[in-house]
């Protein structure tokens, strides 16, 4: 019997493995759908200039139906691309150089189809871009088979409030009250690292309000060109056909890679053996599998820029740990840029210490990627691997202790370990940005506790000597024949100056 062959289209496959992108159980789904949406709401907003306005509704029917319903205030979407954006795997916008959460241009259809696959209910989108007269409302499917959107509605409304942003409504089955405490806490952490965004929650057994506590954005990622160490031979091909004018190869790395000049393409030609003149449409296949090679070897490159990046930076980071986590001591490190294999990231890490963090048995880990909270998988991630590694008493700490430790990771193309976005994996550079991180916050946290314990141990030095200051100055003044209550006031005006000196001496040395 011969076999029949037919080609998959993109939509049946993650039809077919929806686990890969997170919908691997009714709960997990659940929470899988919540994060896609508000995802996609805070890189409408944020990356756009607009302080997020985030509301999420919940609600589950006897059936064990969810309705899952995000709405923001961002630039919304124009009409045109709404079926696309919604009924077609692999379409975005993301598909640039600059950090955002969105990468693939896959999340918001995975839900799509995990609605239609277990509901048979198609999305309701309704949207408005800036400035818009009008208000679109679409009900849509997928049509596996084909990756196409099925447009099932359509009706389009006056924007008489200029309201401008999206809301989308999903059906799913699910598990609401298996996915409850994942989705308060995904949003919690959201929270965290996002200070500037309002976020309400309302459903089943839940409502949570977290208000911004910074009106302040961080500064948006610009969009970057490719580094040249990242480069691989479809990359090149692909470069080469779409800059179309026959140019020579000096002049292509300079226009088309980050941080390339003159002088150094020169030397990396020099090096490679290439002629810089070489016309690059005369290049043969061959040619350009050693150019990529070479171009991934050589070490003359600068490092990938950093403005494709957007760091929360230390201030909004601390802000956002205290607002949700509300500790005691807290303190935030956001290290320089550095890169791997070409990409550029930046690593940011916050401790947090005492208030209202249990004291547990090792530290509470808080993980973030491009701003995402990372809830699964805690086991195989690079920060988990590397805590395990620091020895607390070095820092003062002994558990059962309240500690906390954040650590985001921001990049362009973030090492994630599977597309659904849970771990990072261990990349030798970005391991010891995070050691260094944790390490100079726990430093950190060693001067607060030795301030602390100066200070504490000041006040006792200062209750046991004024609890005989009495006796003291009776002595001394039979003694001396002085006057007892001149000697007793003086004795514990100098007790006092010494508590006061330890104190300053301690606020001089913690950060
Ligand atoms: P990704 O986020 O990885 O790009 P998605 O499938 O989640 O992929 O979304 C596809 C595209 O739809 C996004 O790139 C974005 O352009 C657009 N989009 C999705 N949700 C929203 C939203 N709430 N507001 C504006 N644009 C959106
Ligand atoms: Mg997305």
């Amino acid at each position: 019997m011969t076999e029949r062959f037919r080609q998959l289209s993109p939509s049946e496959f993650f039809y077919r493995n929806r686990e890969i992108a997170g919908f691997s159980n009714p709960a997990r789904a659940v929470y899988q759908t919540i994060r896609e949406l508000v995802e996609n709401s805070l890189d409408a907003t944020e990356m756009h200039g607009i302080l997020p306005e985030i509301k999420l509704e919940i609600s589950e029917d006897v059936e064990g139906r969810v309705r899952i319903c995000v709405e923001d205030n961002g630039v919304g979407i124009t009409p045109v691309e709404v079926p696309n954006v919604f009924g077609r795997v692999f379409y975005g916008s993301k598909y640039v150089l600059r950090q955002s959460r969105g990468i693939f241009g896959l999340g918001i259809k995975m839900a799509v189809l995990y609605a239609q696959l277990t509901t048979g209910q198609p999305v309701k989108v309704r949207t408005s871009t800036r400035r818009s007269k009008f208000i679109y409302e679409y009900e849509l499917m997928i049509n596996v088979e084909k990756n196409m959107p099925v447009v099932k509605r359509l009706s389009v409304m006056r924007n008489d409030s200029k309201w401008h942003g999206t809301r989308v409504e999903l059906v799913i089955r699910g598990s609401w009250s298996q996915a409850r405490k994942r989705v308060e806490e995904y949003i919690r952490r959201t929270a965290i690292i996002a200070p500037y965004a309002t976020l309400v929650v309302s459903a089943p057994d839940l409502n949570l309000k977290f208000e911004r506590t910074s009106t302040e954005l961080p500064p948006a990622p610009l969009t970057g060109k490719p580094h040249p160490r990242g480069v691989d031979v479809e990359m090149l091909k692909r470069m080469i056909e779409e800059v179309g004018k026959n140019k020579a190869l000096l002049e292509f790395l300079v226009e088309n890679f980050d941080g390339v000049g003159e002088v150094t393409a020169r030397k990396f030609c020099e090096w490679s053996g290439f002629d810089c003149e070489t016309r690059i449409k005369n290049l043969k296949v061959e040619d350009i599998e050693i150019l990529a090679a070479k171009m991934q070897e050589y070490d003359g490159w600068r490092r990938p820029k950093a403005s494709t990046l957007s760091p929360l930076g230390e201030e909004l980071l601390v802000k956002g740990v205290k607002g949700v986590l509300n500790p005691e001591f807290v303190t935030a490190v956001s290290r320089p840029p550095s890169s791997y294999a070409g990409h550029p990231f930046v690593v940011e890490v916050a401790l947090a210490y005492g208030g209202s963090i249990p004291s547990l048995e090792e530290p509470l880990l808080y993980r973030f990627a491009n701003r995402i909270p990372l809830l699964y998988d805690e086991g195989v991630d690079v920060s988990t691997k590397v805590l395990q590694r620091i020895d607390w008493k070095t820092y003062r700490v002994e558990f059962p202790a309240p500690l906390a430790i954040v650590t985001h990771v921001c990049s362009t193309k973030v090492p994630f370990k599977g597309v659904g976005k849970e771990a990072v994996a261990d990349v030798p550079e970005v391991e010891s940005e995070i050691e260094a991180g944790i390490r100079e916050c726990a430093r950190r946290l060693r001067a607060h506790l030795s301030r602390l314990e100066r200070l504490f141990e000041a006040k006792r030095w200062e209750v046991t000597v004024s609890k005989y200051a009495g006796e003291v100055a009776s002595s001394l003044s039979y003694v001396a024949g002085v006057d007892r209550e001149v000697l007793h006031s003086k004795l514990l005006e100098l007790v006092r100056t010494r508590v006061a000196v330890g104190e300053n001496g301690g606020r001089r040395r913690a950060r």
